[in-house]
């Protein structure tokens, strides 16, 4: 298998900058701990259908200092059962992207816009992507990252208010209004998944956030 260092230079990539990290923000225990209230907050929610049918809300999980935040799309089995965001086959996959990124799991923070299951894995409707927005908002808030990825068309759409197709989306920068921070559009995994020969696409989507990430010094320090 190939490691990070060969992908990075297939895609004529300078690794040098890959020695500073995303993590170097410091949320304060404040924002800590109101993640921590938020999240008993989100365990006890009906504010759309999605609870009557969960197991168990998956709020989010990683590094509450990071700079890199992701956003998929709603949990699915694996992560109701678990109430982890991907754990499944798609999180696998995601796992690599970060790898070819320079980060893990652990280093970044993982949520989704919705933090229940939908039924039979259906996309999550507008009103419970707004019900649950709240909830999203004080968690980018609290994170405070540098950057944000969304995974996903429908997420995308959802989060930027749009109806586009995924080339529309891909390798653009967005601003996360209240927040004023760039978002970037990635195809999600579980397409991928799907679709193996979309994946070289997202090997240049990388390469697209890796440039902005070092052009804009944005997550560094
Ligand atoms: N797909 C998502 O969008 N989110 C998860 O947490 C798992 C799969
Ligand atoms: Fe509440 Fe969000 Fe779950 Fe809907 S999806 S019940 S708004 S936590």
């Amino acid at each position: 298998m190939k490691n990070r260092l060969d992908y990075l230079k297939e895609m004529n990539i300078d690794t040098r900058w890959l020695d500073r990290s995303f993590n170097n923000g410091c949320s304060s225990d404040i924002e800590k701990n109101s993640l921590t209230s938020l999240k008993n907050e989100v365990s006890e929610c009906s504010k759309c259908m999605l609870a009557s049918t969960r197991d168990k809300i998956v709020f989010g999980s990683g590094n509450l200092n990071s700079k890199l935040m992701i956003i998929g799309e709603a949990p699915g089995k694996d992560e109701d059962l678990m109430g982890e965001p991907f754990v499944g086959r798609a999180g696998k996959l995601l796992d690599e992207i970060l790898f070819s990124m320079g980060v893990t799991r652990e280093s970044v923070y993982i949520t989704n816009t919705v933090k229940c299951r939908p039924p039979q894995n259906r996309n999550p409707l507008l009103e419970e992507i707004e019900s649950c927005s709240d909830y999203l908002n004080k968690q980018i808030e609290s994170i405070n990252p540098s950057i944000i990825i969304l995974l996903g068309k429908v997420a995308a759409n959802r989060m930027l208010g749009i109806e586009e197709s995924m080339s529309k989306l891909r390798q653009r920068i967005f601003n996360h209004e209240s927040a004023n921070t760039p978002m970037i559009v990635f195809y999600h995994p579980a397409y991928l998944l799907r679709s193996p020969s979309q994946k070289k696409h997202m090997w240049d989507d990388i390469k697209f956030t890796l440039e902005y990430i070092r052009e804009n010094d944005c997550t560094i320090n």
